[in-house]
C-alpha cells in the first residue's frame, strides 16, 4: 500500500463519530479490487458497526465529504448502490507527491462515491460541497444487508457529471448504462484503495483490521454481511 495522506491536510472523516483515526476499526468489508474492468470482488470499503461508544447501530449516522468539492451524482434506487453521492474534489487540493503516487493524470480529478445512504440525496449535481458537509446519512438501500457506508475513490477525467447510473434494471436508458459502466468497469475511472486517502500516516494497519465488530462476542448476531 502506498503512504497515506500526512496528518494535518484539510480533509474529514466520511463517518460523523469517527475520526481519521479510528476509522480503521470500523471496516466491515475491505478494499478488495478486482482485475481492471471486471465487476466482481470491492471497489470500495464498507464501515460498519452494531454498537459503538454508545450508539447502538451505524444506521442513520451523517456521512460527511471527505473533501471539498462538486457533487458528480446525486442519485436515488441505483443498484448495487442505492442511495448514493459522488463529490468530485480537485487534485491540487492534494500534495502533488500523493497525486504522483497514485498515477493521476493531467485533467483527472479525486471523485469519492458515498453508497447505501439512508435517504434519496438532498444534493443536486452541481452543487458545491464544504469540506465535512453532510452528504447524507447511512443506510442500507440497495446491495445492503445491513446498514454501511461503502465508500469508493476514484480518478477519472473532470468535470464528469452521472446524472443516471441504473445498469440492472429493464428501464435503464443506452445512456444510464454507459454512465455505470464508465465508472465501474472502463478503467476510466480508476479505483484506489480509499484508506490511501484517509488514513493517516504513512503505514496505515495491514487488512484486515480487526474492530468491535470482530473482536466483541455476539453468538446471536450474525457477522456483517455488506455486501458491496
Ligand atoms: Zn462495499
Amino acid at each position: 500500500m502506498m503512504g497515506a495522506l500526512q496528518p494535518g491536510l484539510h480533509h474529514c472523516s466520511p463517518l460523523a463519530g469517527e475520526s481519521l483515526d479510528t476509522l480503521t476499526q470500523v471496516i466491515a468489508d475491505p478494499y478488495h479490487p478486482p482485475p481492471p474492468g471486471r465487476e466482481e470482488r470491492h471497489h470500495g470499503i464498507d464501515f460498519a458497526y452494531y454498537r459503538r461508544a454508545g450508539r447502538v447501530s451505524i444506521q442513520g449516522q451523517d456521512v460527511q465529504s471527505v473533501l471539498t468539492g462538486t457533487v458528480a451524482a446525486a442519485l436515488s434506487g441505483t443498484f448495487p448502490y442505492g442511495n448514493v453521492v459522488i463529490v468530485e474534489s480537485a487534485l491540487d487540493l492534494l500534495p502533488a507527491a500523493w497525486v504522483d503516487r497514485l498515477g493521476a493524470k493531467p485533467g483527472e480529478a479525486l471523485y469519492v462515491l458515498y453508497a447505501h445512504l439512508e435517504s434519496a440525496p438532498l444534493l443536486r449535481m452541481g452543487a458545491h460541497v464544504s469540506l465535512c458537509q453532510v452528504v447524507g446519512q447511512v443506510g442500507k438501500t440497495g446491495n445492503a444487508g445491513m446498514a454501511h457506508l461503502h465508500l469508493e475513490t476514484r480518478l477519472g477525467p473532470a468535470d464528469s457529471r452521472f446524472p443516471g447510473m441504473r445498469y440492472y434494471v429493464k428501464e435503464a436508458t443506452p445512456e444510464e448504462k454507459q454512465a455505470y459502466r464508465l465508472w465501474r468497469t472502463s478503467g476510466v475511472f480508476r479505483h484506489f484503495n480509499p484508506l490511501d486517502l484517509l488514513s493517516p500516516g504513512d503505514a496505515p494497519p495491514p487488512f484486515p483490521t480487526p474492530g468491535p465488530i470482530h473482536s466483541t462476542s455476539r453468538s446471536s448476531s450474525p457477522e456483517p454481511r455488506t455486501n458491496d
